[in-house]
C-alpha cells in the first residue's frame, strides 16, 4: 500500500511545524466566508496558492487568533 504524501511549499511547511504560528503567509489566500460556530468562534479556510494546500484557522470568540491546522482531506480537483 502506497501511502500519498502532500507535497507542500515551505511556507507552508513553515506553518506545519510551527502550531503557533498565527499569521497566514504571503500566498495563503482566503476562501470564501469564515464559518461562524455556535459558540461565536469562526474558522476561516484559507488555499495555498503555491501548493494548493488548504489550511483552516480557529479565531475564539473574543478574538483571539487558534493558529492554523491543514484539512489534509479536502483537496480541490
Ligand atoms: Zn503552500
Amino acid at each position: 500500500m502506497t501511502e500519498q504524501t502532500p507535497v507542500i511549499c515551505d511556507a507552508c511547511a513553515t506553518i506545519a511545524t510551527s502550531p503557533g504560528n498565527t499569521v497566514p503567509h504571503q500566498h495563503l489566500q482566503v476562501e470564501g466566508e469564515p464559518t461562524v460556530n455556535a459558540d461565536g468562534s469562526f474558522d476561516t479556510n484559507y488555499r495555498c496558492v503555491e501548493c494548493n494546500t488548504l489550511w483552516v484557522s480557529h479565531t475564539d470568540k473574543w478574538g483571539c487568533p487558534g493558529g492554523f491546522q491543514l484539512l489534509p482531506n479536502i483537496k480541490s480537483p
